[in-house]
């Protein structure tokens, strides 16, 4: 075999639903040399990450890490600590990773009972609070950002209500973190994952996670071990305490990353960083408007990180994405499941929600809708999200 050339990839810019572009302090604190992983200072490194986890998903919970590997990992931490064979969940699905959900929660044994709403809908209190007395479930599982739909699930009333029925609330924050708020000790959730690649601006391959003293308990209750090994909170945990118990090699270059990333949104601010991203959702939103284009989640329930807009009649999908790509260097995504081939979904997340990534974003849209038959009123993009700004 002839040896490849060395890796340069053409540059792109990343705005669909993930990962996006890292932030370049992150990819610069990724080329700092290597440190054992148990190391004092990868040890006090890790404190600080676990510490700013804490700000971050604003919670005091001491149970709060990143698990080695993407959002998914975090999806199964959060299930397989918590539920067991004879256990009944409650997962409310209205998405592609709602039906995740109801997959690896299946996988642990537990009884799963499902809620649905259509594609793009959210659920109200009212049918949840229905479905917790019916099923009596030990936890109810639901997305917080419904990456494959672009809705945005209110969370706030739900760990008063599961508290009612003794049942632990666990949401799913991989699109969501970063992004928009994650109150996790004020809305009384009890276990939450997320991811490293969204709203933290950095590359796949961490997701924090946080649990509450209520679900620290229930994993202390348990009758069978956890089935998997690797993602076993009670001997990860042993690593985190004083003893630092040899678990797994802790990825050092993503914990870097991560330090960076959780620092610069820290930096910040939570509420200018999730002001920031309703700012440059507005624009963006007016400006796909005044082309033409509606959103799949109704008004009021549109994630400002991630875009999901309906491609018009009788323009081809992928000739779009693909003119998009190659000649503007811009990727977005596709429609997933119910929404293949009917949805765009267009991600302004943690670094690429600026005004320059929307007004170049537009521009290039334009231009490629034309092209593909589409009729927008020339620069009609652009101007509504300059208008959006100065309002
Ligand atoms: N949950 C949601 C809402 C997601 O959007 C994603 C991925 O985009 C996941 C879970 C899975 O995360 P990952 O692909 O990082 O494993």
């Amino acid at each position: 075999m002839a040896i490849p050339a060395p890796l340069n990839p053409t540059p792109r810019l990343l705005l669909g639903p993930g990962p996006s572009d890292a932030h370049p302090n992150v990819l610069r604190a990724m080329a700092t040399p290597l440190l054992g992983h148990l190391d004092p200072q990868f040890l006090e490194l890790m404190n600080q990450v676990q510490a700013m986890l804490r700000d971050v998903f604003m919670t005091a919970n001491a149970l709060t890490l990143p698990i080695s590997g993407t959002g998914m990992s975090g999806m199964e931490t959060c299930m397989v600590n918590l539920l067991e064979p004879g256990d009944r969940a409650l997962v409310c699905q209205a998405g592609f990773f709602g039906q995740r959900m109801v997959e690896v929660a299946g996988r642990t044994g537990a009884q799963v009972t499902v809620i649905e709403r259509p594609w793009g809908e959210t659920f109200e209190p009212g049918q949840i609070r229905e479905a917790l007395q019916r099923v009596r479930p030990k936890a109810l599982c639901i997305v917080q950002a419904e990456t494959s739909t672009g809705a945005w699930q209110p969370i706030d009333q739900l760990g008063a209500l599961c508290r009612e029925f003794d049942t632990l609330l666990v949401i799913d924050a991989v699109t969501a973190l970063g992004c928009v708020p994650v109150r996790v000790d004020e809305w009384g959730v009890d276990a939450v994952y997320s991811c490293s690649q969204k709203g933290l601006c950095c590359p796949p391959g961490l997701a924090p996670v946080s649990f509450s003293p209520r679900a620290v308990e229930a994993m202390e209750r348990r009758k069978s071990k956890v089935q998997s090994w690797y993602l076993d909170l009670s001997i990860i945990r042993k690593y985190l305490g004083e003893d630092r118990v040899y678990h797994h090699t802790a990825p050092i270059t993503m914990n870097y990353a991560l330090h960076e990333g959780l620092r610069l949104v820290l930096e910040e601010g939570l509420e200018a960083r999730w002001q920031r991203h309703l700012r440059n959702h507005r624009a963006l939103k007016a400006g796909l408007l005044a082309m033409g284009l509606s959103y799949t989640a109704a008004e009021g329930r549109q994630l400002p990180q991630l875009n999901a807009v309906r491609i018009p009649d009788g323009v081809d999908d992928l000739a779009v994405r693909k003119m998009l790509l190659s000649e503007f260097g811009i990727e977005i995504g596709g429609g997933l499941g119910d929404l293949k081939g009917k949805a765009w979904r267009i991600g302004l997340m943690g670094f690429n929600s600026r005004p320059e990534v929307v007004l170049l974003f537009l521009g290039a849209l334009e231009q490629c809708l034309a092209r593909a038959g589409a009729k927008a009123p020339p620069g009609s993009g652009v101007a509504a999200a300059n208008a959006a700004y100065a309002a």
